[in-house]
């Protein structure tokens, strides 16, 4: 599917969830193809919840690899996210609505079902031990300094620094996987 095919879609959901597409209207947000389930590996397990956070295989074994490095280093990290399918992020946009809180709000941190890299199962939100998951202050601890200094090598890219040009706040948990 190119872009503007998926523009479409994602307005479709967008309508189906009662939200008025207009409100990206004036976002340059870049769309991601749901990649095919087939094609994707259990990764890591939660061992709180028992969630199994699934890659496509070699993002699966960059992330195993990096993760074994910074467990060297004696830097923990595990993952909090991995591939969301479009209905999955449907649902986390469906429990903002819930809360009241209105799209333009949510939509700074949380992308519109077909925006989001996690569709791609290349992108992965990391957390470290004592942290609260997905916060600004993950930017402030000792393992997202090693991973400023490490993930290159193993082919993972921080996707949205301060001020990015999609209007995402800055998310120093989410890193994307590219091919090397
Ligand atoms: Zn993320």
């Amino acid at each position: 599917m190119n872009q503007a095919a998926l523009k479409i879609r994602t307005g479709q959901i967008l309508h189906d969830l009662g939200i008025d597409p207009q409100v990206i209207a004036h976002r340059t947000l870049p769309y991601f193809e749901e990649v095919s389930e087939y094609l994707l590996e259990d990764t890591e397990t939660d061992a709180e919840s028992g969630k199994v956070y699934r890659l496509i295989s070699p993002a699966a074994g960059a992330w195993h690899q990096m993760k074994q490095q910074a467990a060297a280093d004696g830097v923990g990290i595990y993952l909090v996210s991995a591939f969301r399918s479009l209905d999955y992020q449907a649902g986390l946009i469906r429990i903002k609505q819930q809360a009241g809180i209105p799209p333009e709000d949510f939509f700074t941190s949380l992308a519109p079902p077909g925006c989001s890299e996690h569709h791609t199962g290349r992108a992965i939100d990391i957390n470290t031990p004592g942290c609260d998951e997905v916060t600004g202050v993950f930017g402030e601890t000792d393992a997202f300094r090693w991973l400023q200094t490490h993930a290159a090598r193993f082919g993972f890219v921080m996707s949205f620094p301060l001020n990015n040009p999609w209007g995402f706040i800055y998310e120093p948990w989410h890193w994307c996987w590219h091919p090397q």
